[in-house]
């Protein structure tokens, strides 16, 4: 690994790129060598490791950036020595340039070589952001490995969570009393969504833990954002339409898609990740601090982009936020206390949700065949919920709020779920039991409607969509009879 300067200069045009040519000659022995941390943000963004040594800067692509704790390597790509004024490198590489992006000095210092072999580097680094023993390992070819030796910097370090499922709010009709102990937000129509930040990429999951990130695309900018910081958010991710709603209609048109055909409807249906929480920060896990300091620390993040903003929230206004939530024609507040931790996978009395109209998920037990225009298609639904016991309550059918292209998607669900025998614990009335084929109870509705009768059925119950981030035996009646 003997300095050599050629390869970095064959690879780049003078002409075309504020980049340093190596006017800067060697430093005088004795000196203490340098270390720099540049964080590239070039087509797949990136932080450079470049340690000086024999005249140059010895440098590795570590796509991760250095890694905080002794328990996760990160691969680091052995690249081109470059010249040593790239240590005070910082600006734009123009696009078309080789690397072209922005580059910002992330971390300079001094280093205590330990060990220097062809295959094994390690060094002890005297920097802002970073100090301690590292050491990196070739691998194969061109990879390598970084490894942290010392313990986390940060004594109080924590490691970031995994798999957390998100709280979940129960349903009030009405505004809690001493609205000064609560903070009032708009409820957002959308898809729940915990976003996990680390090394520049984010990683999205829904609601039952299924990885998501392949939908929605645009999160890759947010991870980009976000640099180095390592981060759990909590929120929804949603589909505005032409009046500033989120839509749930429209978000569905998303959903299901991954690959070619969700760039094809980037275009026409946006997704916005609305960010309300904060469940982790560098280092901290954010979970067992009241919600007013979670979202100090959640401003101060400042997430607000293209594809990702944080939406405003309102303590002691909720009587305002009701109001505002009905005249914009959103679906409905939320009210958290100011004082109340964050409970992972837990439904909580601390968050409420207090509708403008009702809405509630339902599983599909069954279908009836239409009549007149619809005749030969699905006329409507037989839905339900599970009850305490465990056993799929009926309540009632919807026959509206389809479109022609909503019907022809249903049918196609349903049809390889028929079954013979009805999979609700009561009885459907003979007149619609007749002309009903019953299905496995795996679909999930989401249903607008007025009320709730006597008899525990839905009234004036219409579709609003299928739901593909919940399980169906997860269903409940959200408000108690
Ligand atoms: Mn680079």
């Amino acid at each position: 690994m003997a300095g050599q300067l050629e390869t970095y200069t064959t690879m780049r045009d003078k002409g075309a790129t504020p980049e340093p040519f190596g006017a800067k000659k060697r430093r005088p022995r004795k000196t203490q060598p340098r270390f720099v941390v540049q964080e590239h943000h070039a087509t797949a963004l990136h932080w450079d490791f470049r340690l000086e040594r024999d005249g140059v800067l010895v440098s590795w692509a570590v796509p991760k950036g250095p890694p905080v704790d002794p328990k996760t390597n990160h691969l680091a790509v052995h690249t081109e020595d470059h010249p040593l004024d790239y240590f005070d490198f910082e600006g734009e590489i123009p696009k078309g340039q080789y690397g072209g992006g922005k580059v910002i000095l992330w971390d300079r210092g001094t280093y205590d070589e330990e060990e220097w072999s062809d295959t094994k580097v390690k060094v002890v680094l005297h920097g802002e952001r970073l100090t301690g023993e590292y050491v990196l390992f070739k691998t194969k070819g061109k990879n390598w490995m970084m490894h942290r030796v010392d313990p986390p910097q940060d004594p109080a370090y924590e490691p970031m969570p995994e798999d957390l499922v998100p709280m979940l709010a129960t349903t009030a009709s009405d505004l809690p009393p001493r609205q000064r102990d609560w903070a009032f937000e708009f409820k957002w129509d959308g898809v729940r969504a915990i976003v996990y930040i680390d090394g520049g990429r984010a990683r999205a999951q829904s609601r039952n833990l299924l990885d998501i990130t392949g939908s929605y695309p645009e999160l890759r900018a947010l991870g980009e954002a976000a640099g180095s910081r390592r981060l759990v958010l909590d929120g929804e991710l949603v589909v505005f339409d032409a009046q500033g709603r989120s839509d749930f209609g429209l978000l569905q048109q998303r959903m299901k898609l991954t690959g070619d055909a969700v760039r094809r409807l980037m275009t026409q249906y946006p997704v916005t990740y609305l960010v309300f929480d904060v469940l982790y920060a560098d280092g901290r896990n954010t979970m067992p601090l009241p919600y007013a300091e979670r979202r100090t620390i959640l401003d101060g993040l400042d997430l607000n982009g293209a594809h990702w903003q944080t939406p405003p929230y309102f303590p002691g206004e909720g009587t305002a936020v009701r109001q505002a939530s009905i005249d914009r024609g959103f679906e409905g507040i939320m009210a958290k206390r100011l004082d109340a931790a964050y409970y992972p996978g837990k439904r909580v009395d601390h968050w409420r949700k207090v509708k403008n109209v009702r809405r509630q998920e339902m599983v599909v037990g069954g279908w009836t065949r239409g009549e007149g225009a619809r005749a030969g298609h699905l006329g409507s639904l037989l839905i339900g919920y599970y009850d305490e016991q465990g056993r799929l309550r009926y309540a009632g059918h919807v026959g509206t709020g389809f479109t022609s292209k909503t019907l022809l998607d249903l049918e196609k669900e349903l049809k390889p779920l028929a079954r013979k025998d009805s999979p609700f614990a009561d009885p459907v009335p003979t007149s619609y039991a007749k002309k009903s084929t019953y299905v496995d109870p795996v679909l999930v509705a989401e249903i607008e409607f007025t009320e709730w009768t006597r008899d525990g059925k839905l009234r004036h119950p219409s579709f609003k969509g299928l739901r593909y981030d919940k399980p169906a035996t997860d269903v409940v009646r959200e408000e108690p009879a």
